[in-house]
């Protein structure tokens, strides 16, 4: 057997504390990281914060690190850094997100280490385990990160080509589209977690294209399946963050749900984009997974048609930053949940399919010298691919509502009613390799408030 070695009580040697987590044979003790249909095996390590404290998650457990400090596991380089003791002493990402690369890659080894199959710190470790898993009707309590700035983009070709052709039929793609990565800045403080109760917003709506508007509940409720990136190492005002070394910035990835509201959205949104369409509640997924577990998955930029223009020199992502993760989005209605039935799946896509990739996004954020910070979430926009069951939202989906979807009950969906949870989930797979999993991004819309 395998093990991480033997040396029980030499904490100063890296060598026997260390193991490193991307070999896909190893395996834990922590029976449920080795489901092969699991999120969250030794190879993952994803990291979240549960009870106010930051944790990392193994399986369907997770692992404070602050009682792993005070049990004394951690090797000796991170146990007397006084970065990594900051980080633990704040109820969010932002610290552990603070800490160079290179102590990112230690402390992810050494967890690697505490979870192996064989490990002689099991033991101790087991004592510390707590359950990872929120109940499913509990809101959330814990985000991942505060998130200082908040930038959705719009980076699927299929996604902007389809919306553009419902709200411009004559004039679908704009002519900027494929040269720049287009993005709107969002609100961060209406970023909530996986669990919290979407209120369904109040805001102006027209019955015809010029009016009158009238203020009340949205009727067009949507979801937006994105991907979003939190910002580790940013970058000072005035400088920028170069295309070949934006993949290095990034702390890790989560799904996003853009809850969009469609009729105010087609009020408001000319001429400065979206405002209050957008902004009342964006959904994040808790378990962040760092770039360093999802660096098998990477894969080249998608290709680009012989008419397409090339990015220009800022934007040529040279080394490939998209990332193959198959996307999923179920809906299931109050009465499904009352009567025990499965979630219906809407859709299913691959993250692999945008035009732009997080590299890109990023390094043009940075372009004009706007200073990225840590903690900042970009999302990548709408994820649809170029068939109808990978469209990523329901103005999509059912094409405006006139081909609405029908769910496990019978009902049917042309938009999202009161009651309707959507639950996003996202993984990674390729034979020889564990699957890399996100977990899921959860909400439920209930009735605007009187
Ligand atoms: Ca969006």
């Amino acid at each position: 057997m395998s093990g991480p070695g033997n040396s029980s009580n030499n904490n100063n040697n890296n060598n026997n504390v260390l193991v490193d987590p991307s070999d896909p044979k190893l395996r834990s003790w922590v029976e449920s990281a080795n489901d092969p249909n699991g999120d969250f095996p030794i190879q993952n390590l994803p990291y979240g914060t549960l009870d106010g404290a930051v944790a990392v998650r193994i399986g369907d457990r997770a692992l404070c690190l602050r009682d792993a400090l005070d049990a004394g596991l951690f090797v000796k380089k991170l146990a007397s850094d006084d970065g990594f003791l900051a980080a633990l002493d704040v109820a969010w990402l932002n610290g552990l997100a603070e800490l160079e690369p290179a102590q990112l890659t230690m402390l992810r080894q050494n967890l690697a280490y505490f979870f192996a199959e064989g490990s002689p710190v099991r033991g101790k470790v087991e004592r510390l385990l707590i359950d990872a898993d929120e109940p499913a009707d509990q809101p959330g309590e814990d985000a991942p990160f505060v998130v200082g700035d908040y930038t959705d983009f719009y980076a699927s070709l299929h996604h902007a080509t389809n919306v553009g052709s419902m709200f411009r039929p004559t004039n679908p793609l704009l002519p900027n589209w494929k040269h720049v990565p287009i993005g709107y800045h969002g609100r961060a403080s209406s970023i909530v977690p996986s669990g919290t109760p979407i209120v369904r917003p109040k805001g102006q709506t027209v019955a015809s294209d010029d009016g009158p508007p009238s203020f009340g509940p949205a009727k067009l409720m949507d979801y937006e399946l994105e991907v979003g990136f939190f910002v580790g190492t940013g970058n000072e005002l005035g400088t920028t963050i170069p295309v070949a070394d934006a993949w290095r910035h990034i702390f890790g990835f989560c799904l996003v749900n853009d809850w969009s509201a469609r009729d105010v959205q087609k009020w408001e949104y000319q001429p400065l984009g979206p405002f209050l369409a957008k902004n009342f509640a964006t959904t994040v997924s808790p378990w962040v997974v760092t770039r360093e577990a999802l660096e098998p998955f990477r894969v080249p930029g998608p290709p680009r048609s012989s008419d397409d223009p090339k990015p220009l020199a800022y934007l040529d992502d040279a080394n490939g930053t998209n990332l193959d993760i198959t996307l999923e989005v179920y809906i299931s209605s109050a009465k499904m949940r009352e009567q025990g039935m499965a979630p219906t799946m809407v859709s299913r896509g691959s993250f692999k399919d945008m035009f732009w990739t997080p590299a890109q996004m990023l390094a043009h954020h940075a372009s004009n010298g706007c200073n990225m910070q840590i903690g900042d979430l970009l999302a990548s926009g709408t994820v649809s691919g170029a068939t109808k069951d990978s469209r990523g939202c329901l103005l999509e989906r059912t094409w405006r509502g006139t081909e609405p979807i029908t769910l496990g009950d019978g009902t049917e969906r042309k938009f999202l009613q009161d009651g309707d949870e959507v639950v996003m989930r996202g993984y990674c797979q390729k034979p020889g390799y564990p699957r890399i999993g996100f977990g899921e991004c959860r909400g439920t819309i209930v009735a605007a408030r009187a």
